[in-house]
Protein backbone atom coordinates (compact mmCIF):
# COMPACT_ATOMS: atom_id res chain seq x y z
CA UNK A 1 0.00 0.00 0.00
CA UNK A 2 1.40 3.54 -0.88
CA UNK A 3 1.11 6.46 1.31
CA UNK A 4 -1.56 8.67 0.29
CA UNK A 5 0.91 12.06 0.52
CA UNK A 6 1.58 14.20 -2.41
CA UNK A 7 3.97 13.79 -5.33
CA UNK A 8 6.19 16.77 -5.03
CA UNK A 9 8.82 17.01 -7.21
CA UNK A 10 12.09 18.11 -4.99
CA UNK A 11 13.48 21.26 -7.47
CA UNK A 12 15.92 23.95 -6.91
CA UNK A 13 13.58 26.34 -8.11
CA UNK A 14 11.41 25.49 -5.43
CA UNK A 15 13.59 26.95 -2.83
CA UNK A 16 13.79 30.34 -4.59
CA UNK A 17 9.66 30.52 -4.32
CA UNK A 18 9.79 29.72 -1.17
CA UNK A 19 12.67 32.05 -0.30
CA UNK A 20 10.58 35.26 -2.23
CA UNK A 21 7.60 34.40 -0.26
CA UNK A 22 8.47 33.80 3.07
CA UNK A 23 11.93 35.79 2.84
CA UNK A 24 11.45 38.64 0.07
CA UNK A 25 13.21 41.24 2.50
CA UNK A 26 16.33 39.45 3.40
CA UNK A 27 19.27 40.57 2.33
CA UNK A 28 22.16 39.47 -0.28
CA UNK A 29 25.12 41.52 0.24
CA UNK A 30 27.85 41.38 -2.32
CA UNK A 31 31.44 42.41 -3.14
CA UNK A 32 31.78 42.94 -7.14
CA UNK A 33 34.10 42.99 -9.80
CA UNK A 34 32.99 46.27 -10.47
CA UNK A 35 34.55 47.81 -6.88
CA UNK A 36 31.39 48.31 -4.91
CA UNK A 37 29.35 46.46 -2.39
CA UNK A 38 25.75 45.50 -3.91
CA UNK A 39 22.83 44.82 -2.22
CA UNK A 40 19.51 43.70 -2.63
CA UNK A 41 17.13 41.08 -1.58
CA UNK A 42 15.56 37.34 -2.22
CA UNK A 43 12.64 39.30 -3.98
CA UNK A 44 14.49 40.78 -6.47
CA UNK A 45 17.26 37.12 -6.59
CA UNK A 46 13.81 35.66 -7.47
CA UNK A 47 12.91 38.73 -9.88
CA UNK A 48 15.92 38.66 -11.65
CA UNK A 49 16.45 34.90 -12.04
CA UNK A 50 12.99 34.25 -13.87
CA UNK A 51 14.55 37.33 -15.81
CA UNK A 52 17.28 34.83 -16.47
CA UNK A 53 15.02 32.54 -17.85
CA UNK A 54 13.77 33.84 -19.71
CA UNK A 55 17.38 35.30 -21.12
CA UNK A 56 18.20 31.83 -21.72
CA UNK A 57 15.40 30.82 -23.73
CA UNK A 58 15.83 33.77 -25.97
CA UNK A 59 19.33 32.39 -26.39
CA UNK A 60 18.29 29.57 -27.43
CA UNK A 61 18.87 27.41 -24.32
CA UNK A 62 17.12 24.22 -24.17
CA UNK A 63 15.98 21.79 -21.43
CA UNK A 64 19.46 20.18 -20.25
CA UNK A 65 21.58 21.95 -22.41
CA UNK A 66 25.05 22.70 -20.40
CA UNK A 67 25.55 26.49 -18.96
CA UNK A 68 28.87 27.50 -18.07
CA UNK A 69 29.98 29.71 -15.59
CA UNK A 70 33.78 30.93 -15.16
CA UNK A 71 32.57 32.92 -11.81
CA UNK A 72 33.25 34.65 -8.20
CA UNK A 73 30.88 34.71 -5.32
CA UNK A 74 28.11 37.05 -6.30
CA UNK A 75 24.66 38.04 -6.34
CA UNK A 76 24.64 37.27 -10.39
CA UNK A 77 25.81 33.46 -9.84
CA UNK A 78 23.07 33.16 -7.18
CA UNK A 79 20.45 34.09 -9.84
CA UNK A 80 22.31 31.82 -12.67
CA UNK A 81 22.01 28.95 -10.01
CA UNK A 82 18.70 29.47 -10.32
CA UNK A 83 17.67 30.23 -13.39
CA UNK A 84 19.73 27.95 -15.43
CA UNK A 85 18.57 25.09 -13.33
CA UNK A 86 15.41 25.81 -12.19
CA UNK A 87 14.82 26.11 -16.22
CA UNK A 88 15.74 22.51 -16.52
CA UNK A 89 19.08 23.43 -18.04
CA UNK A 90 22.26 22.10 -16.59
CA UNK A 91 24.56 24.65 -14.69
CA UNK A 92 28.06 23.53 -14.77
CA UNK A 93 30.42 25.96 -12.95
CA UNK A 94 34.29 25.88 -13.85
CA UNK A 95 37.00 26.62 -11.93
CA UNK A 96 39.07 29.78 -12.96
CA UNK A 97 42.19 28.68 -11.79
CA UNK A 98 42.59 25.70 -14.22
CA UNK A 99 45.10 26.01 -16.86
CA UNK A 100 42.81 27.28 -19.91
CA UNK A 101 44.03 23.72 -21.67
CA UNK A 102 41.86 22.07 -18.94
CA UNK A 103 39.20 24.67 -19.34
CA UNK A 104 39.16 23.98 -22.65
CA UNK A 105 39.06 20.25 -22.41
CA UNK A 106 35.80 20.70 -19.29
CA UNK A 107 33.69 23.16 -21.38
CA UNK A 108 33.83 20.33 -25.11
CA UNK A 109 33.66 17.43 -22.62
CA UNK A 110 30.47 18.86 -21.60
CA UNK A 111 29.17 20.64 -24.25
CA UNK A 112 28.85 23.59 -22.84
CA UNK A 113 26.59 26.01 -24.85
CA UNK A 114 26.55 29.48 -23.49
CA UNK A 115 29.30 30.94 -20.79
CA UNK A 116 28.87 33.20 -18.15
CA UNK A 117 32.15 35.11 -17.21
CA UNK A 118 33.33 37.34 -14.40
CA UNK A 119 35.31 40.13 -16.01
CA UNK A 120 38.44 39.46 -14.22
CA UNK A 121 38.65 36.13 -16.03
CA UNK A 122 38.17 37.75 -19.78
CA UNK A 123 42.16 36.58 -20.15
CA UNK A 124 40.98 33.45 -20.15
CA UNK A 125 37.94 33.74 -22.20
CA UNK A 126 39.87 35.37 -24.74
CA UNK A 127 42.61 32.32 -24.98
CA UNK A 128 39.54 29.42 -24.76
CA UNK A 129 36.86 31.22 -27.00
CA UNK A 130 39.04 30.69 -30.52
CA UNK A 131 39.17 26.52 -29.28
CA UNK A 132 36.32 25.61 -27.59
CA UNK A 133 33.58 23.91 -29.92
CA UNK A 134 30.53 23.94 -28.69
CA UNK A 135 30.16 27.44 -27.02
CA UNK A 136 27.98 29.91 -28.99
CA UNK A 137 27.60 32.28 -26.79
CA UNK A 138 29.91 34.22 -23.93
CA UNK A 139 28.07 36.35 -21.83
CA UNK A 140 30.39 39.28 -19.55
CA UNK A 141 28.62 39.33 -16.23
CA UNK A 142 28.49 42.72 -15.81
CA UNK A 143 26.88 45.84 -17.00
CA UNK A 144 26.87 48.23 -20.49
CA UNK A 145 29.08 50.53 -18.87
CA UNK A 146 31.40 48.03 -17.50
CA UNK A 147 31.55 45.89 -20.88
CA UNK A 148 35.28 45.46 -21.76
CA UNK A 149 36.03 48.53 -24.58
CA UNK A 150 38.07 46.27 -27.11
CA UNK A 151 38.22 42.79 -26.42
CA UNK A 152 39.19 39.85 -29.10
CA UNK A 153 35.82 37.64 -28.47
CA UNK A 154 33.38 38.37 -30.76
CA UNK A 155 30.11 38.90 -30.05
CA UNK A 156 30.34 39.59 -26.58
CA UNK A 157 26.85 39.80 -24.96
CA UNK A 158 26.21 42.16 -21.47
CA UNK A 159 24.06 40.25 -18.39
CA UNK A 160 22.49 43.21 -17.58
CA UNK A 161 21.42 43.67 -20.85
CA UNK A 162 19.86 39.98 -21.40
CA UNK A 163 17.85 40.65 -18.45
CA UNK A 164 16.78 43.82 -18.47
CA UNK A 165 15.19 43.09 -22.13
CA UNK A 166 12.64 40.69 -20.45
CA UNK A 167 9.63 40.28 -19.07
CA UNK A 168 10.23 39.21 -15.31
CA UNK A 169 7.25 36.86 -15.93
CA UNK A 170 8.07 32.78 -15.65
CA UNK A 171 6.21 30.08 -14.52
CA UNK A 172 9.19 27.67 -13.11
CA UNK A 173 8.98 24.37 -15.37
CA UNK A 174 7.68 20.91 -13.47
CA UNK A 175 9.59 18.03 -14.16
CA UNK A 176 10.93 14.71 -12.42
CA UNK A 177 13.11 15.34 -9.46
CA UNK A 178 16.15 13.24 -10.88
CA UNK A 179 16.43 15.29 -13.91
CA UNK A 180 20.31 16.96 -13.60
CA UNK A 181 20.81 20.21 -12.14
CA UNK A 182 24.48 21.27 -12.21
CA UNK A 183 27.73 19.66 -12.60
CA UNK A 184 31.32 20.28 -11.45
CA UNK A 185 34.28 18.24 -12.10
CA UNK A 186 37.00 16.86 -10.12
CA UNK A 187 40.44 18.53 -10.33
CA UNK A 188 42.17 15.97 -12.08
CA UNK A 189 45.44 15.55 -10.12
CA UNK A 190 46.00 12.97 -12.24
CA UNK A 191 44.56 11.94 -15.49
CA UNK A 192 41.80 14.05 -17.08
CA UNK A 193 39.36 15.86 -14.67
CA UNK A 194 35.70 13.83 -15.15
CA UNK A 195 32.33 14.99 -14.66
CA UNK A 196 30.05 14.60 -11.23
CA UNK A 197 26.15 15.38 -12.37
CA UNK A 198 24.21 16.68 -9.44
CA UNK A 199 20.28 16.00 -9.68
CA UNK A 200 17.50 18.24 -8.04
CA UNK A 201 16.53 15.39 -6.00
CA UNK A 202 20.01 14.90 -4.59
CA UNK A 203 20.99 18.62 -4.43
CA UNK A 204 17.84 19.58 -2.27
CA UNK A 205 18.24 16.55 -0.02
CA UNK A 206 21.72 17.50 0.32
CA UNK A 207 20.22 21.07 1.16
CA UNK A 208 18.42 19.91 3.77
CA UNK A 209 20.70 17.64 4.93
CA UNK A 210 23.31 20.47 5.36
CA UNK A 211 20.82 22.82 6.60
CA UNK A 212 20.54 20.76 9.99
CA UNK A 213 21.64 22.16 13.61
CA UNK A 214 25.14 19.40 14.03
CA UNK A 215 25.67 19.75 10.26
CA UNK A 216 26.28 23.58 8.92
CA UNK A 217 23.64 24.85 11.53
CA UNK A 218 21.70 27.25 9.24
CA UNK A 219 18.63 29.88 9.94
CA UNK A 220 16.76 32.62 8.81
CA UNK A 221 19.25 34.75 11.91
CA UNK A 222 22.18 34.13 10.11
CA UNK A 223 24.26 36.07 7.66
CA UNK A 224 26.41 33.96 6.14
CA UNK A 225 29.30 34.17 4.12
CA UNK A 226 30.56 31.44 2.01
CA UNK A 227 34.51 31.99 1.08
CA UNK A 228 34.61 28.75 -0.61
CA UNK A 229 33.82 29.47 -4.31
CA UNK A 230 30.51 29.28 -5.94
CA UNK A 231 33.04 27.33 -8.73
CA UNK A 232 33.59 24.11 -6.18
CA UNK A 233 31.32 21.74 -5.51
CA UNK A 234 28.10 24.58 -5.17
CA UNK A 235 29.99 26.34 -2.49
CA UNK A 236 29.19 23.43 -0.24
CA UNK A 237 25.37 23.94 -0.66
CA UNK A 238 25.44 27.64 0.75
CA UNK A 239 23.67 29.54 -1.63
CA UNK A 240 20.67 26.25 -1.73
CA UNK A 241 20.54 26.80 2.19
CA UNK A 242 20.08 30.33 1.71
CA UNK A 243 17.21 30.14 0.27
CA UNK A 244 15.82 27.22 1.78
CA UNK A 245 16.22 29.12 5.60
CA UNK A 246 16.42 32.82 4.42
CA UNK A 247 19.49 33.57 5.72
CA UNK A 248 20.75 36.62 4.76
CA UNK A 249 23.48 36.14 2.20
CA UNK A 250 27.40 37.63 1.75
CA UNK A 251 29.36 36.84 -1.36
CA UNK A 252 32.95 37.89 -1.31
CA UNK A 253 33.50 38.40 -4.68
CA UNK A 254 37.26 38.56 -5.91
CA UNK A 255 38.49 39.93 -2.33
CA UNK A 256 39.74 36.92 -0.64
CA UNK A 257 42.89 38.46 1.37
CA UNK A 258 42.64 39.14 4.59
CA UNK A 259 41.38 42.83 4.72
CA UNK A 260 38.87 42.31 2.39
CA UNK A 261 36.77 39.51 4.40
CA UNK A 262 37.54 40.82 6.90
CA UNK A 263 35.65 44.04 6.43
CA UNK A 264 32.98 42.76 4.63
CA UNK A 265 32.69 40.13 8.11
CA UNK A 266 32.25 42.91 10.44
CA UNK A 267 30.03 45.39 8.00
CA UNK A 268 27.43 42.86 7.50
CA UNK A 269 27.74 41.38 10.79
CA UNK A 270 28.53 37.56 9.23
CA UNK A 271 28.06 34.67 11.68
CA UNK A 272 28.79 31.97 10.03
CA UNK A 273 31.80 31.21 7.15
CA UNK A 274 33.02 28.12 5.10
CA UNK A 275 36.47 27.83 3.32
CA UNK A 276 39.70 25.75 2.86
CA UNK A 277 42.35 26.52 5.85
CA UNK A 278 44.46 28.25 3.54
CA UNK A 279 42.40 30.88 3.08
CA UNK A 280 42.08 31.57 6.66
CA UNK A 281 45.54 31.47 7.35
CA UNK A 282 45.45 34.70 5.34
CA UNK A 283 43.04 36.46 7.54
CA UNK A 284 43.91 35.34 10.79
CA UNK A 285 47.24 36.32 9.82
CA UNK A 286 45.90 39.98 8.99
CA UNK A 287 43.72 40.16 12.00
CA UNK A 288 46.86 39.18 14.05
CA UNK A 289 49.17 41.95 12.61
CA UNK A 290 46.63 44.45 13.11
CA UNK A 291 45.51 43.16 16.66
CA UNK A 292 41.81 42.69 15.71
CA UNK A 293 38.73 41.21 16.76
CA UNK A 294 35.30 39.66 15.69
CA UNK A 295 32.06 41.18 16.46
CA UNK A 296 29.45 39.04 15.04
CA UNK A 297 31.02 35.77 14.10
CA UNK A 298 30.14 32.61 15.78
CA UNK A 299 31.05 29.61 13.30
CA UNK A 300 33.27 28.50 10.99
CA UNK A 301 32.85 25.58 8.46
CA UNK A 302 36.89 24.53 7.65
CA UNK A 303 37.37 21.43 4.99
CA UNK A 304 38.20 20.64 1.83
CA UNK A 305 41.96 19.27 3.60
CA UNK A 306 42.46 18.72 7.11
CA UNK A 307 42.18 21.66 9.17
CA UNK A 308 45.29 21.97 11.52
CA UNK A 309 44.56 21.83 15.16
CA UNK A 310 46.31 24.79 15.53
CA UNK A 311 44.12 26.70 13.82
CA UNK A 312 40.95 25.27 15.61
CA UNK A 313 43.01 26.70 18.91
CA UNK A 314 43.25 29.94 17.39
CA UNK A 315 39.90 30.67 16.40
CA UNK A 316 38.89 29.59 19.59
CA UNK A 317 41.27 30.91 21.97
CA UNK A 318 41.85 34.24 20.34
CA UNK A 319 38.81 34.61 18.18
CA UNK A 320 36.14 32.94 20.43
CA UNK A 321 34.86 31.56 16.83
CA UNK A 322 33.92 27.82 17.10
CA UNK A 323 35.20 25.67 13.89
CA UNK A 324 33.53 23.02 12.73
CA UNK A 325 35.63 20.55 10.83
CA UNK A 326 34.12 19.45 7.70
CA UNK A 327 34.94 16.75 4.98
CA UNK A 328 33.48 15.53 1.44
CA UNK A 329 34.05 15.66 -1.67
CA UNK A 330 32.54 16.73 -5.78
CA UNK A 331 31.62 13.47 -5.51
CA UNK A 332 29.57 13.66 -2.25
CA UNK A 333 27.60 17.12 -3.42
CA UNK A 334 30.14 17.31 -0.92
CA UNK A 335 28.93 17.06 3.02
CA UNK A 336 29.96 13.50 3.92
CA UNK A 337 30.82 14.19 7.72
CA UNK A 338 30.80 17.40 9.89
CA UNK A 339 32.83 17.74 13.38
CA UNK A 340 29.22 18.44 15.97
CA UNK A 341 29.92 17.34 19.75
CA UNK A 342 27.91 15.11 21.66
CA UNK A 343 26.46 15.96 24.98
CA UNK A 344 29.93 13.95 26.78
CA UNK A 345 32.26 16.26 24.86
CA UNK A 346 30.42 19.43 26.39
CA UNK A 347 31.91 17.76 29.84
CA UNK A 348 34.96 17.46 28.64
CA UNK A 349 38.03 19.42 29.29
CA UNK A 350 39.30 21.60 26.28
CA UNK A 351 42.30 19.58 25.27
CA UNK A 352 39.98 16.81 24.77
CA UNK A 353 37.46 18.72 22.82
CA UNK A 354 40.40 19.71 20.69
CA UNK A 355 41.46 16.26 19.96
CA UNK A 356 37.59 15.77 18.33
CA UNK A 357 37.48 18.71 16.65
CA UNK A 358 40.47 17.19 14.81
CA UNK A 359 38.48 14.71 13.61
CA UNK A 360 36.48 15.26 10.33
CA UNK A 361 33.74 14.59 12.39
CA UNK A 362 29.83 12.48 12.33
CA UNK A 363 28.27 11.28 8.97
CA UNK A 364 25.57 13.66 8.39
CA UNK A 365 22.16 11.11 7.87
CA UNK A 366 22.15 10.51 3.92
CA UNK A 367 25.62 9.48 3.88
CA UNK A 368 26.12 5.92 4.92
CA UNK A 369 30.00 5.44 5.53
CA UNK A 370 32.27 2.28 6.05
CA UNK A 371 36.31 1.23 6.68
CA UNK A 372 37.55 -1.50 5.01
CA UNK A 373 40.72 -3.76 4.35
CA UNK A 374 42.41 -4.25 1.66
CA UNK A 375 39.86 -7.74 1.29
CA UNK A 376 36.63 -5.51 1.53
CA UNK A 377 36.04 -6.53 5.06
CA UNK A 378 34.61 -3.95 7.00
CA UNK A 379 36.99 -2.61 9.82
CA UNK A 380 36.02 -2.02 13.46
CA UNK A 381 34.80 1.52 14.32
CA UNK A 382 37.60 1.42 17.09
CA UNK A 383 39.69 4.63 16.30
CA UNK A 384 42.39 2.45 15.65
CA UNK A 385 41.92 0.13 12.34
CA UNK A 386 42.34 2.08 9.69
CA UNK A 387 41.19 1.13 5.98
CA UNK A 388 39.78 2.29 2.42
CA UNK A 389 36.44 4.65 3.42
CA UNK A 390 33.44 4.16 1.42
CA UNK A 391 30.59 5.75 1.46
CA UNK A 392 27.09 5.83 -0.11
CA UNK A 393 24.19 7.78 -0.29
CA UNK A 394 21.33 10.09 -2.16
CA UNK A 395 23.94 12.53 -3.11
CA UNK A 396 26.81 10.51 -3.51
CA UNK A 397 28.31 9.34 -7.43
CA UNK A 398 26.73 7.06 -9.27
CA UNK A 399 28.46 7.20 -12.32
CA UNK A 400 30.94 9.94 -13.78
CA UNK A 401 29.61 12.26 -16.82
CA UNK A 402 29.99 10.04 -19.82
CA UNK A 403 30.73 6.62 -17.84
CA UNK A 404 34.10 8.42 -17.59
CA UNK A 405 36.15 5.88 -16.12
CA UNK A 406 33.66 3.00 -15.78
CA UNK A 407 31.69 1.65 -12.47
CA UNK A 408 33.03 3.51 -10.11
CA UNK A 409 31.44 1.39 -7.36
CA UNK A 410 32.48 -1.61 -5.33
CA UNK A 411 28.99 -3.66 -4.41
CA UNK A 412 27.34 -0.13 -4.53
CA UNK A 413 29.16 1.84 -1.91
CA UNK A 414 31.58 4.88 -3.64
CA UNK A 415 35.29 4.14 -2.46
CA UNK A 416 36.58 7.70 -1.38
CA UNK A 417 40.20 7.32 -1.89
CA UNK A 418 40.72 8.45 1.24
CA UNK A 419 42.43 6.14 4.34
CA UNK A 420 40.51 6.77 7.85
CA UNK A 421 39.73 5.37 11.18
CA UNK A 422 36.20 5.23 12.32
CA UNK A 423 35.47 5.70 16.26
CA UNK A 424 33.28 4.04 18.77
CA UNK A 425 31.05 7.29 18.61
CA UNK A 426 30.97 7.64 14.82
CA UNK A 427 33.91 10.48 14.15
CA UNK A 428 35.59 9.51 10.91
CA UNK A 429 39.61 10.26 11.28
CA UNK A 430 40.87 10.89 7.67
CA UNK A 431 44.80 9.95 8.04
CA UNK A 432 45.29 10.50 4.40
CA UNK A 433 44.20 9.97 0.93
CA UNK A 434 45.75 6.62 -0.11
CA UNK A 435 47.43 7.92 -3.15
CA UNK A 436 49.77 10.28 -0.09
CA UNK A 437 50.09 7.46 2.88
CA UNK A 438 53.44 6.42 3.76
CA UNK A 439 54.72 3.27 3.95
CA UNK A 440 57.29 2.58 6.52
CA UNK A 441 58.35 -1.16 7.15
CA UNK A 442 54.76 -2.43 6.29
CA UNK A 443 53.17 -0.04 8.08
CA UNK A 444 51.27 3.08 7.47
CA UNK A 445 52.39 6.96 8.74
CA UNK A 446 49.54 9.42 8.92
CA UNK A 447 51.34 12.53 7.02
CA UNK A 448 48.19 14.68 8.45
CA UNK A 449 49.21 13.91 12.10
CA UNK A 450 52.79 15.03 11.08
CA UNK A 451 51.48 17.68 9.27
CA UNK A 452 49.33 18.81 11.93
CA UNK A 453 52.38 18.81 14.33
CA UNK A 454 54.33 21.19 12.46
CA UNK A 455 51.70 23.11 11.80
CA UNK A 456 51.57 24.35 15.30
CA UNK A 457 54.94 25.19 15.52
CA UNK A 458 55.08 29.09 15.85
CA UNK A 459 57.31 29.61 12.95
CA UNK A 460 55.65 27.55 10.13
CA UNK A 461 53.39 29.09 7.44
CA UNK A 462 52.49 25.48 5.79
CA UNK A 463 54.06 21.89 5.83
CA UNK A 464 53.60 19.11 3.72
CA UNK A 465 54.98 15.09 4.59
CA UNK A 466 55.49 13.25 1.68
CA UNK A 467 56.52 9.93 1.80
CA UNK A 468 60.71 9.63 0.40
CA UNK A 469 62.47 6.57 -0.73
CA UNK A 470 64.27 4.17 2.11
CA UNK A 471 66.31 1.34 1.08
CA UNK A 472 65.37 -0.41 4.36
CA UNK A 473 62.01 0.54 5.39
CA UNK A 474 60.85 1.48 1.96
CA UNK A 475 59.47 4.99 2.57
CA UNK A 476 60.16 7.06 5.66
CA UNK A 477 58.36 10.91 5.84
CA UNK A 478 60.20 13.60 4.71
CA UNK A 479 58.84 17.43 5.96
CA UNK A 480 58.68 19.64 3.74
CA UNK A 481 58.23 23.11 5.48
CA UNK A 482 57.17 26.89 4.12
CA UNK A 483 58.21 29.31 7.11
CA UNK A 484 56.22 32.34 7.88
CA UNK A 485 57.75 35.45 6.36
CA UNK A 486 60.73 36.72 8.81
CA UNK A 487 60.24 33.78 11.19
CA UNK A 488 63.00 31.22 12.02
CA UNK A 489 63.42 27.80 13.09
CA UNK A 490 65.98 24.79 12.46
CA UNK A 491 65.69 21.39 10.97
CA UNK A 492 66.83 19.73 14.84
CA UNK A 493 64.41 22.53 16.41
CA UNK A 494 61.54 21.29 14.08
CA UNK A 495 62.02 17.79 15.10
CA UNK A 496 62.78 18.29 18.90
CA UNK A 497 59.04 19.66 18.54
CA UNK A 498 57.91 16.29 17.12
CA UNK A 499 58.99 14.59 20.76
CA UNK A 500 56.53 13.13 22.62
CA UNK A 501 53.73 13.68 20.30
CA UNK A 502 54.13 10.92 18.36
CA UNK A 503 55.60 6.95 18.08
CA UNK A 504 59.60 7.31 18.02
CA UNK A 505 59.51 5.43 14.34
CA UNK A 506 57.34 8.07 12.70
CA UNK A 507 60.02 10.70 13.48
CA UNK A 508 60.79 12.56 10.27
CA UNK A 509 63.91 11.17 8.96
CA UNK A 510 64.28 14.81 7.16
CA UNK A 511 63.01 18.55 7.27
CA UNK A 512 63.50 20.89 4.11
CA UNK A 513 62.62 24.37 4.06
CA UNK A 514 61.08 25.31 0.60
CA UNK A 515 60.02 29.25 -0.32
CA UNK A 516 56.43 28.25 -1.46
CA UNK A 517 54.58 24.91 -1.37
CA UNK A 518 52.37 24.72 -4.47
CA UNK A 519 48.78 24.90 -4.22
CA UNK A 520 45.78 23.26 -6.38
CA UNK A 521 43.29 24.81 -7.77
CA UNK A 522 41.03 24.43 -5.08
CA UNK A 523 43.91 25.69 -2.59
CA UNK A 524 45.02 22.23 -1.51
CA UNK A 525 49.03 21.20 -1.06
CA UNK A 526 49.99 19.41 -4.38
CA UNK A 527 51.76 16.54 -2.91
CA UNK A 528 52.11 14.66 -5.72
CA UNK A 529 54.21 17.93 -7.28
CA UNK A 530 56.55 17.92 -4.23
CA UNK A 531 57.25 14.12 -4.74
CA UNK A 532 58.09 14.51 -8.26
CA UNK A 533 60.43 17.81 -7.14
CA UNK A 534 62.31 15.17 -3.96
CA UNK A 535 61.47 12.16 -5.84
CA UNK A 536 65.43 11.27 -5.95
CA UNK A 537 66.05 13.26 -2.29
CA UNK A 538 68.66 11.08 -0.40
CA UNK A 539 67.44 10.87 3.22
CA UNK A 540 70.23 11.34 5.81
CA UNK A 541 69.01 8.03 7.60
CA UNK A 542 68.90 6.00 3.79
P1 LIG B 1 39.84 17.49 -5.41
O1 LIG B 1 40.79 17.61 -4.26
O2 LIG B 1 40.23 16.41 -6.38
O3 LIG B 1 39.42 18.79 -5.99
P2 LIG B 1 37.57 17.43 -3.82
O4 LIG B 1 37.61 18.89 -3.75
O5 LIG B 1 36.33 16.74 -4.09
O6 LIG B 1 38.53 16.90 -4.88
O7 LIG B 1 38.31 16.91 -2.54
C1 LIG B 1 37.97 15.73 -1.91
C2 LIG B 1 39.11 15.27 -1.06
O8 LIG B 1 39.61 16.32 -0.23
C3 LIG B 1 38.71 14.19 -0.10
O9 LIG B 1 38.65 12.93 -0.72
C4 LIG B 1 39.81 14.30 0.95
O10 LIG B 1 40.99 13.63 0.54
C5 LIG B 1 40.10 15.77 0.98
N1 LIG B 1 39.41 16.38 2.11
C6 LIG B 1 38.26 17.08 2.11
N2 LIG B 1 37.97 17.53 3.33
C7 LIG B 1 38.95 17.10 4.15
C8 LIG B 1 39.22 17.22 5.56
N3 LIG B 1 38.44 17.91 6.37
N4 LIG B 1 40.33 16.62 6.03
C9 LIG B 1 41.17 15.93 5.22
N5 LIG B 1 40.97 15.79 3.90
C10 LIG B 1 39.88 16.37 3.37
Amino acid sequence: MNGLMMQQQLLISSLLVHADRHHADQEIVSRRVEGDIHRYTYRDLARRSRQMANALAALGVKDSDRVGTLAWNGYRHMELYYAVSGSGAILHTINPRLHPDQIVYIADHAEDQVLFFDLTFLPIIEAIAPRVKTIKHFVAMTDRAHMPRETKVANLLCYEELLEAQSDRYEWPQFDENHASSMCYTSGTTGNPKGVLYSHRSTVLHAYAGALPDVLDCSANDSILPVVPMFHVNAWSLPYVGCMVGAKMVYPGPGLDGKSLYELMESEQVTLSAGVPTVWQGLLGYMEQNGLRFSSMKRTVIGGSACPPAMTKKFNEAYGVHVLHAWGMTEMSPLGTVCAFKPKHLKATQEERYAVQAKQGRGVFGVDMKVVDPNGRELPWDGKSSGDLLVRGPWVIEKYFKGEGGDPLVDGWFPTGDVATIDADGYMQITDRSKDVIKSGGEWISSIDLENIAMAHPAVAMAACIASKHPKWDERPLLVVMKKPGAEVTREELLKFYEGKIAKWWMPDDVVFVESIPLGATGKMLKNRLREQFKDYKLPTA
